[in-house]
């Protein structure tokens, strides 16, 4: 099968700035693709250059197996949805979907008749005679979205659509943004800062840092094997806990530096004196009654949300547990804390990658 899009070996340069570095990314037709990282990575240069906004330095973009690099925007045949909807203040919803239709020549009956069938999907029937003023956030998101769909375009290509939202419609749009894609069959590729929207929208999410691709997989894959300590950080809410460690003279055991330094057992013997880091997530640490686990921490502040209690230990490095429901953990405490083996993840000190 044919990829939808694919990058090989992509770089871009702005000047002497290196924003995208040998980018290599395949597309499936069908598949919702999240493009994630810090800010200033280069998601939005990375989903510009598929646009054809901005112009790759090297490398090879193709879509649907045609090389695109020096083809127009308007001639690659992709949506783009932006935060800022760009919708036109003058123009009624109808008006605004029935636009680009209009502009390339199609009939005016025949473009009423596209809009009005891709507001029924969108659910903007009842407003099609309505201004963007006289819409919420939301329904702009979705006229911004109709506009796109009505093309018909290979692929739909979203710059951080729901930032101006509010969280929970933020929370309402994800779900509806992705039930669009399914139902449409569309290709997607998604940008945006924000991890959680990544892992509940997409099939396969992209982690970027510093214009390289760090990681892509399924979304659980990266957050049960994470291939260095950046990704491990980035995915998880609340983060990953990291605590400098190093393999004892006997190879067979670590010794967490912790405020106090405390000792756990290695599955797989390591080179005495490695550095190490672990990684453990606070949702894999459990407190268990006095004595019975691996580490022993004194407990710093608590926070109980009634859903979730948050226990973070006093000295450095802080370590941060998530206990469901309510815990009896009380500042200054001394609490004894396990976790399974597999939970325990170890990256090289020097390089920052999984061991
Ligand atoms: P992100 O979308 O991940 O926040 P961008 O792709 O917008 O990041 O930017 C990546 C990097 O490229 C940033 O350091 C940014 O300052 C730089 N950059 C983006 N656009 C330009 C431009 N037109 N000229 C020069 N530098 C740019």
């Amino acid at each position: 099968m044919t990829h939808q899009i694919e990058l090989n070996g992509v770089n871009k340069y702005y000047g002497a700035y290196h924003a995208l570095r040998n980018i290599d990314l395949r597309i499936e037709r069908g598949a919702f693709v999240a493009l994630v990282g810090p800010s200033g990575c280069g998601k939005s240069t990375l989903l510009r250059s598929l646009a054809g906004l901005e112009r790759i330095s090297s490398g090879d973009l193709l879509i649907g197996g045609e090389r695109m690099n020096d083809v127009p925007p308007r001639k690659r045949d992709l949506a783009m949805v932006f935060q800022s909807y760009a919708l036109y203040p003058h123009m009624t919803v109808e008006e605004n979907l029935t636009y680009s239709l209009r502009v390339r020549g199609v009939k005016k009956a025949e473009a009423k008749k596209a809009a009005a069938e891709v507001a029924a999907t969108t659910g903007l029937g009842d407003l099609m005679h309505r201004y963007p003023r006289e819409l919420s956030g939301g329904q702009r998101q979705r006229v911004a979205m109709s506009r796109a769909i009505i093309r018909h375009p290979k692929a739909f290509l979203f710059d951080e659509p729901l930032s101006n939202l509010d969280a929970s419609l933020r929370v309402h749009m994800r779900k509806e943004i992705r039930a669009l894609h399914d139902r449409l069959g569309a290709t997607s590729v998604y940008v945006t800062h924000d991890q959680i929207e990544a892992m509940t929208m997409a099939d396969h999410v992209v982690v970027m840092r510093q214009g390289v691709i760090e990681q892509q997989g399924a979304p659980l894959d990266l957050y049960d094997r994470p291939v260095n300590k950046f990704v491990a950080g980035f995915i998880g809410s609340p983060a990953m806990n990291f605590i400098p460690a190093v393999v004892d003279a006997d190879g067979r055991n670590l010794t967490l530096e912790l405020e106090v330094p405390q000792r756990i057992p290695l599955s797989t013997a390591r080179p005495a004196g490695e550095k190490l880091v672990v990684g453990l997530r606070p949702e894999h640490l459990t407190i268990v009654p006095d004595g019975e686990g691996l580490l022993q921490l004194q407990v710093g502040v608590v926070e109980m949300t009634g859903t979730n209690s948050y226990v973070e230990t006093a000295g450095t490095p802080e370590v941060m547990i998530l206990q469901a429901g309510r815990t009896i953990a009380r500042p200054g405490d001394m609490i004894s804390v396990t976790f399974s083996d597999v939970h325990l993840n170890l990256f090289s000190a020097d390089t920052g990658f999984r061991i």
